[in-house]
């Protein structure tokens, strides 16, 4: 696993990097994150940086994104921000950071979505071997998806991966809102995950969070991807989260499906792909998306 720099204050990170001296001369709060603060600083000089902040408590948050920013960037398949470092501010009120390249452009290429859904398989083709150290499935470091902590232990088989490491964990809290009817439904999900999911044909590394927010455009109009929550898996189910939202266009999906044949049945197993997103919604948000879930569940258990 690549670990970026780690830094015990924010001034010492900017003068490691920048040289000494260098300050962040302007904060300007960046919206559209559900999770950190999010700002664009200008540095003496004139440099704009992106920064993340949270309390210090959650450090981990940044170290793991970090992680998987790097994990995808060592594909070179697709655009991430450059990792500039991490740190730990122990001053007064204390927090944790994420400094990376400041990411923006004002218009997309005309091949935009079409070159993400290639670069997507791109990054899908690329080997794994070294990211996980026991196992064909996980990562090298638990992560988290929103704020949730996401177990990523090596598995040698997928079906097993997805039952134990994604569904299970997420079942077990969401738990409490569920009757003895929607129970028994989870039991006997889990008990056929075998007959509903297949192997895939080789491990892919996925971005675990492909909404159409953590895509960004970048100076030269393509598409950057953002805000990780990486593993090593089926493709199947970067794909599915992809459909789970929405805001992909079409010219996506044919050109992804162009570069990387889908295995048959992939619209039956999409929405376990989903589950796991709405469990965690579920999990988060609370009783919004209950619906939701027991709808899914009630479809396959
Ligand atoms: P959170 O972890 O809170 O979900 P995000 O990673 O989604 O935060 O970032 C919040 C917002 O900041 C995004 O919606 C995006 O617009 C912007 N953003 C994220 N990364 C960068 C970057 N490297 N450069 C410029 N803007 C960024």
């Amino acid at each position: 696993m690549i670990t970026p720099q780690h830094f015990t204050s924010l001034e010492s990170a900017l003068c490691f990097l920048f040289g000494k001296g260098t300050k962040a001369e302007r904060a300007d709060r960046i919206s559209g994150g559900d999770i950190n603060e999010a700002y664009g600083l200008t540095l003496t000089g004139g440099k704009c940086i992106f920064m993340k902040t949270n309390v210090k408590e959650n450090a981990s948050f940044f170290t793991a994104e970090a992680a998987g920013l790097a994990a995808m960037a060592r594909t070179k398949a697709i655009g991430t921000p450059e990792i500039l470092g991490t740190g730990t501010d122990e001053g007064r009120t204390g927090y944790s950071f994420l400094l990376l390249e400041f990411i923006s452009g004002e218009k997309r290429r005309a091949d935009y979505w079409e070159t993400l859904g290639r670069q997507l398989a791109a990054m899908h083709r690329a080997p794994t071997d070294d990211l996980i150290p026991n196992g064909k499935f996980g990562f090298a470091c638990d992560n988290y998806i929103g704020t949730r902590r996401q177990k990523n232990t090596g598995h040698e088989n997928w079906i097993s991966f997805f039952r134990e490491c994604r569904l299970e964990p997420q079942f077990r809290d969401a738990s409490r809102y569920f009757d003895r009817a929607d129970l028994k439904r989870t039991v006997r999900l889990l008990d056929h995950l075998d007959d509903i999911l297949v192997e895939p044909e080789h491990p892919s590394l996925l971005h675990g969070d492909l909404w159409s927010g953590n895509v960004i455009t970048g100076n030269d109009g393509s598409a950057w991807l953002i805000d990780p929550a990486v593993y090593v898996g089926h493709a199947e189910a970067d794909l599915a989260m992809t459909e789970l939202f929405g805001g992909f266009s079409p010219a996506f999906y044919d050109a992804y499906k162009e570069a990387a044949s889908l295995q048959p049945g992939y619209g039956c197993r999409r929405d376990i792909y989903n589950l796991y997103h709405m469990l965690n919604h579920l999990n988060m948000f609370g009783r919004a998306y209950l619906s939701g879930v027991k709808r899914m569940i009630g479809h396959f258990g």
